[in-house]
Order: structure tokens, then sequence, then C-alpha cells
């Protein structure tokens, strides 16, 4: 969806509507999408600059990098960026303003589903867990340890035991 960025008045230009991306084209591709990914955005223009402030959100399934189960995750994302024309480029060590992140835009057109896909990567989680707490799955018999105790004997730490290691440890 290419956007002439003449047209974009001062009063700025409204979008909003359904995107279908594939799963191809995500950073993580064991991602499914369960929902098409909406969008709102509003374009506004200041000389050469393009302004976008834009709300993102889909539903997806994603795969648990610890139990390797998949489970929901909703995101909900909004975003300020700044375009600036493709002949700035060679300008930007010049222009010397690293804090903004600035993206630039090419022919005077701006494609509107490339900025939402990038927005829509940069939300993903880096390693998916469908909960803080997961504890995946058991080291010894393979079963996922959320479904309830396996009974295996995991070699685990004891506490206090660590606690009287370091006192012995002292006392040498
Ligand atoms: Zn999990
Ligand atoms: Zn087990």
């Amino acid at each position: 969806m290419l956007i002439d960025i003449d047209k974009i008045t001062r009063g700025g230009l409204k979008i909003s509507r359904d995107f279908d991306f594939q799963s191809l084209e995500l950073v993580e591709e064991n991602a499914v999408f369960l929902k098409p990914v909406h969008s709102d955005l509003t374009m506004t223009r200041m000389g050469e600059e393009i302004w976008i402030k834009g709300r993102v959100t889909t539903l997806f399934s994603f795969v648990c990098s610890r139990c390797l189960i998949p489970y929901e995750c909703s995101i909900d994302s909004q975003f300020d960026l700044v375009y600036l024309p493709e002949a700035f480029h060679e300008l930007k060590d010049e222009l010397d303003n690293e804090d903004i992140d600035q993206l630039f835009y090419q022919n005077r057109q701006i494609d509107v589903r490339e900025v939402i896909l990038e927005q829509l990567n940069l939300t993903f989680p880096v390693k998916p867990l469908c909960a803080e707490d997961c504890e995946g799955i058991c080291a010894v018999c393979g079963k996922i340890r959320q479904d309830g105790n396996c009974g295996c004997q995991v070699k685990e730490t004891d506490e206090r035991l660590d606690k009287l290691k370091i006192f012995v440890k002292d006392k040498r």
C-alpha cells in the first residue's frame, strides 16, 4: 500500500485498515496469525518530513521456547515515526541527530504495509514464553512440568545446603 507523500495534507491523512502477512515475513517464523493485523495510522506532513503516529493490534500464536507448546499472545503496540526523503540519508552523519531513529522514503512514497510489518517485528518477544514462570520440560521424562509433578528426581540444589557450603568455606 503505497502512499504518495504529496497526498498528505496539513490536516493529516488517516488510515485504518487490516493487513495480511505471511509467517515467512516475520522474524519469528513459528508465529501464526490468529487475526488480521489491524492498524490505525495518522500521517502528517511538515515540509518534507512525514510523521507517522500509529497503533497496530493483532493476535498471534507463538511457540513457547521452554515447553514448546503454542500459546496465544495479543499485540497492541503504538509508535511514532519520522520519515525523511532519501536524499537526506547521505547527510545523516552531518545531521547529528542520534536520538531520533530516522527513516527514509524513496520516490516520494511510503509503503504503509512495510511500516506495519517492521513495527510488528519489533514487538516480538526475543524468547517467547507461555508464562514468565513456565517451568518447561522435565529433563528426565520429557513431560511438561506444568501438568503436575511427574515425580522424577531432578537434582535440585537446596538453598540451605548452599548456605552451609559458603559457611564451611568461610571457616577454612
Ligand atoms: Zn511454556
Ligand atoms: Zn519427569
